[in-house]
């Protein structure tokens, strides 16, 4: 194995947080070799097995949350509340995923509906072999674990390629993993930057490649995954869209676009950084808005930004919206790295790259509508299509609305739903990606359907 190493940093200190190795394309070959004899022999445990050893590993995680969500803390610079929180969240995960993945997988009698034909048709989905999972740095734990726990629970051995901001806590999850499974290295996590990660997914022995990431890694993880023809589950960035209509709960809607826009600094791929508000109830909920955001503090309800080149492209759309726009809360002066408070711009053009690019920061536009057929427009506008909310007291045009928003997932009335709800598939359309984790569709993401029929 290599001996060259690179360093994870404490974003909001500066300070070396771990040593790792940038591992190579011999040590990916090594890995993947061994994750493939591993793949067969936790294939072959029973299901009631492989249930029984992820629910040990549920609570071996649960034991170390303290120490997990420290060095998520560590990694990231979120509050220690916040990955706390991620942590708990994932837990939950992965009890649903090892529960239920008998149920959705396991062997079922299929009517053939073929008339004067005597076949029995049964369906069951199978393990793919090797699943490489490619994770980004906001949610270190949570947003990998969204497939790891299920392609696991599926009966797939994981190699996990961590962000180079957030390793640590991903061989931790690996080698807690070892608790539970000591027999086979069944999930194993290679460190290094984005060539580690290529290697992988070049690797023709791994079945499947889960990659979270942005959309211009995404590009270039399919395109090299073209060669061997690995199919892909792309969950990548967002911009989504928050929908005030002229009859929603003003305080209830400003509370949760507030939370929705700097939950994680504004790194969250769900983030809210376009706003739709309807002319009757723009003005009030402009108001209520700003003033939440005058009451929250740096350190206390956020972190830092986790990646110094972010604080470049906050900025960027920062300065692009106040040329644009009316500066409501905020300005320029909001970035002070690795700090940035929460700006709000109205009127910013809607072909303005603060409401076109993905921003990952605190920052939202706000634009009035005449009405929510407009606010559903504009919303629908975008290249991204990962989630998005609508708040309304109208429970059937709020629900007509969320169907026709073009997004994988729509909140009404909240914000964060979707991705705590394990029961619920999570992914997006257009630039946000493809495929599906978490929930059922997600545990069959990870395992091909095998169809048998029989002459009786
Ligand atoms: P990134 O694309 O820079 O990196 C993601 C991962 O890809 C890292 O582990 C990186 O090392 C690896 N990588 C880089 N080049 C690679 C290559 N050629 N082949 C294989 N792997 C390679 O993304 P990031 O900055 O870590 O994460 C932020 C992005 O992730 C945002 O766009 C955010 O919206 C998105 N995200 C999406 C979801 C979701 O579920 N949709 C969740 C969290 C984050």
């Amino acid at each position: 194995m290599t001996t060259l190493t690179f360093d994870s940093l404490n974003p909001a200190t500066g300070e070396v947080v771990g040593r790792h190795p940038k591992h190579t394309a011999a040590d990916v070959d090594k890995v993947v070799g061994r994750a493939e004899e591993a793949a067969r022999w936790w294939a072959a445990l029973s299901p009631a097995e492989r249930r029984r050893r992820l629910l040990d590993y549920k609570a071996v995680l649960t034991r170390h949350m303290r120490e997990l969500a420290r060095l998520v803390h560590d990694e990231t610079g979120k509050p220690v509340a916040d990955a706390t929180l991620e942590i708990v969240l994932t837990v939950t995960h992965l009890d649903w995923a090892a529960r239920n993945a008998q149920k959705v997988l396991g062997r079922r009698r299929v009517n053939t509906g073929l008339v004067g034909l005597n076949l029995v048709g049964t369906l069951e989905y199978l393990p793919l072999g090797v699943v490489a999972v490619i994770g980004p740095w906001n949610y270190p734990v949570f947003t990998p674990m969204g497939s790891i726990a299920y392609a696991l629970a599926a009966g797939n051995a994981v190699v996990f390629k961590p962000s180079e901001l957030t390793p640590g806590v991903g061989v931790r999850l690996a080698e807690l993993f070892a608790e539970s499974v000591p027999e086979h290295p069944v999930f194993q996590c290679l460190t290094g930057l984005g060539e580690t990660g290529a290697a992988l997914v070049a690797d023709p022995r791994v079945a499947k490649v889960a990659f979270t990431g942005s959309t211009a890694t995404a590009r270039r993880v399919m395109a090299a995954c073209a060669e061997n023809l690995t199919p892909v589950v792309a969950e990548c960035g967002g911009k989504d869209a928050f929908i005030v209509d002229a009859d929603a709960d003003i305080a209830a809607a400003a509370d949760a676009c507030l939370w929705g826009a700097l939950s994680n600094a504004g790194q969250t791929c769900v983030g809210v950084e376009r706003v739709y508000v309807v002319d009757a109830v723009h003005d009030a909920f402009v108001r209520e808005l700003s003033a939440r955001a005058a009451r929250v503090r740096a350190g206390e309800h956020y972190g830092p930004i986790t990646m110094p080149g972010q604080v470049e492209v906050i900025r960027r759309h920062i300065d692009d919206a106040v040329a644009t726009g009316k500066v409501v809360t905020g300005g320029p002066g909001a970035v002070r790295a690795p700090y940035v408070d929460p700006v709000i711009v109205e009127d910013v053009p809607e072909d303005s790259p603060a409401v076109r690019e993905e921003t990952f920061g605190p920052t939202i536009t706000v634009r009035r509508t005449r009405d929510v057929q407009e606010a559903l427009d504009l919303a629908n506008a975008s290249a991204y299509g990962l989630g998005g909310t609508i708040f309304s007291r109208n429970t059937r045009r709020a629900a007509d609305l969320a169907r026709r928003m073009r997004s994988g997932m729509t909140a009404i009335n909240s914000i964060i739903s979707f991705a705590a709800v394990p029961s619920l598939p999570f992914g997006g359309v257009g630039d946000s990606g493809f495929g599906r984790i978490h929930g059922g569709d997600g545990l069959r993401e990870f395992a091909r359907p095998k169809a048998v029929s029989r002459q009786r």
